[in-house]
């Protein structure tokens, strides 16, 4: 199946995901750190701490000590900690304004997240597109397990998957943003671990599909 097929499925069956659940385009930068190994409801638990005060000049200001509290229900909180000192020091390279951000080189930023400790392939990605509104496409452990169930012979290396993506659709944030949404919403619902194909919209041409008949 084509990707764009698989996405107007997708789409059809879910509807639109409305990503990335933020107010801010920092906000979305601070909870890609906070999500790393762990569930997006104690992520929230987390950002709901900072009250009124998530800005990078806060989290700045404040003591290790204090942003560790603050964060404590996303987990691992003193390594996120030092994490998000870090992007928000990356950040003030641009005077934490997103358009300025914005207006350097794809290819640019992802080298410079890269480099931060703690920044790997999927988080700089998950920035770069829902943050940043670069054309990206975010992979992860759930866009594996899909696709290889799917049938796609899912390459090992991150961005030769990246790349098969992108290749294979139009170059658009948009596109990418609703798309890696709506594969997270299925595998975490429905393509599960242990998967629901009844429920599939895929069910009847998946190769991966289980009859539990
Ligand atoms: S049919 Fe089953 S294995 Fe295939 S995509 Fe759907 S839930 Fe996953």
């Amino acid at each position: 199946m084509e990707l764009h097929t698989l996405y107007r499925l997708l789409f059809r069956h879910y509807g639109p995901q409305h990503w990335w659940p933020a107010e801010s385009p920092y906000e979305m930068m601070v909870g890609a750190i906070l999500t790393q190994n762990t569930a997006w409801a104690n992520v929230k638990k987390a950002i709901a701490n900072f009250g009124e005060k998530l800005t990078p000049a806060f989290v700045t200001e404040i003591s290790d000590g204090e942003l560790e509290e603050i964060i404590r229900p996303s987990g691992f909180f003193r390594q996120k900690a030092a994490r998000l000192k870090t992007l928000t020091g990356w950040y003030a390279r641009y005077r934490y304004d997103i358009e300025t951000a914005r207006a350097q080189g794809t290819d640019t930023l992802r080298m410079e997240l890269l480099a931060l400790k703690g920044v790997g392939r999927e988080t700089a990605d998950s920035i770069l597109l829902y943050a940043l509104q670069k054309p990206v496409f975010v992979i992860d452990a759930y866009t594996r397990r899909v696709f290889a169930r799917l049938g796609f012979a899912v390459p090992s290396e991150y961005e030769v998957f990246r790349r098969f993506f992108e290749e294979n659709l139009p170059r658009d944030p948009a596109l990418y943003n609703e798309y890696h949404a709506l594969i997270v919403r299925h595998a975490a619902t429905v393509c599960r671990k242990r998967p629901d194909c009844a429920d599939c919209p895929f069910a009847p041409s998946c190769p991966g599909a289980r009859n539990d008949d």
